[in-house]
C-alpha cells in the first residue's frame, strides 16, 4: 500500500469533519473519492496533505508513519497536493508557476525533463509559458495547477476536485490527461463530485457521506451501484 489511512478523525473546533474514516490506495491506482457538497472530501485531502491536524487515527505513506509530518516535509516525501479552485500565482508566468512546483528539489537535470513531461502532457502551456497565469482560461489554470503538482514528480497525486467549474469537453481533456498521467507511472487519489467521470477513470473508488465512508468497490461497480446511481449520477 502507497498510501492508508486508518480510523482518520478531522475536528474544526468542535465539529467533528470526518468521523474515523479508512482507506487505501496501491501504487498505481487511480482511487476515486465520490461525495456531496460537505461530506468532508477536503477535509480528507488537507488531512493527507498534512494542511489539517488529525484529532485521531494515522497515515501511513510509502512505510512511513506521516501522521504528524509537516505539510511541507510531505511534499518531499512525494505526496503532493493539486488545490481545489486552482490557486496558481496569478501574477507570475506559466514557467514560473511551474518552477515554484520544483521548489522542493535540487536536480537540475530532472527539473528540466520533468518541465518536457508537463509541456508534453499540456501544449497549451508550453505555447503559453511566458504569460501570466491570472490570463489563463479557467481550464488552463487547472491544467498549471496539476502540472505544477507534477513538477514535484509525486509520488502520489491528490486532484482536489478537477472538473470544478469548467466546461464538459474541458472536463473530459482533463481526465485524459489524468488517465495519461497514471500511465505514465504516477499513482491518483482524486476527489470529485462529477462523479461519472471520476469512477469511469477510476481502479477504485470511495464514497463519503457527512464524514465517513459508507461504500467502496471498483470503479465499474460503484458506477453501476444502484444507490450510487441515484444520489450521485443522477440517474433513477
Ligand atoms: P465541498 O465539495 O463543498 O468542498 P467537501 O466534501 O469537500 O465539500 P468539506 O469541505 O471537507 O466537504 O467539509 C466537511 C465538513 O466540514 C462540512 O460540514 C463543512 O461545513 C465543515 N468545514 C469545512 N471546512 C471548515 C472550516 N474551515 N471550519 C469549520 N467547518 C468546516
Amino acid at each position: 500500500m502507497l498510501l492508508e489511512l486508518d480510523n482518520v478523525t478531522v475536528a474544526y473546533g468542535r465539529i467533528e469533519a470526518l468521523h474515523g474514516i479508512s482507506l487505501h490506495v496501491d501504487e498505481g491506482e487511480i482511487v476515486a473519492l465520490i461525495g456531496a457538497n460537505g461530506a468532508g472530501k477536503t477535509t480528507t485531502m488537507r488531512a493527507i496533505s498534512g494542511i489539517r491536524a488529525l484529532a485521531g487515527g494515522s497515515i501511513r505513506f510509502n512505510g512511513e508513519d506521516i501522521s504528524r509530518l509537516r505539510a511541507d516535509l510531505r511534499v518531499g516525501r512525494g505526496l503532493c497536493q493539486s488545490p481545489e479552485g486552482r490557486q496558481i500565482f496569478p501574477g507570475m508566468t506559466v514557467l514560473e508557476n511551474l518552477d515554484m512546483g520544483a521548489y522542493t528539489r535540487r536536480d537540475a537535470a530532472g527539473i528540466a525533463a520533468d518541465l518536457e513531461r508537463v509541456f508534453g502532457l499540456f501544449p497549451r502551456l508550453a505555447e503559453r509559458r511566458k504569460q501570466a497565469g491570472g490570463t489563463l482560461s479557467g481550464g488552463e489554470q487547472q491544467m498549471l495547477a496539476v502540472g505544477r503538482a507534477l513538477m514535484s514528480r509525486p509520488k502520489l497525486l491528490l486532484l482536489d476536485e478537477p472538473s470544478m467549474g469548467l466546461a464538459p469537453l474541458v472536463i473530459k481533456q482533463i481526465f485524459d490527461i489524468v488517465t495519461e498521467i497514471n500511465q505514465q507511472g504516477t499513482t491518483v487519489l482524486l476527489v470529485e463530485q462529477n462523479a461519472q467521470q471520476a469512477l469511469s477513470r477510476a481502479h477504485r473508488g470511495y464514497v463519503l457521506e457527512t464524514g465517513r465512508i459508507v461504500k467502496e468497490g471498483t470503479g465499474q461497480e460503484l458506477l453501476h451501484d444502484p444507490a450510487v446511481k441515484e444520489a450521485y449520477l443522477g440517474v433513477a
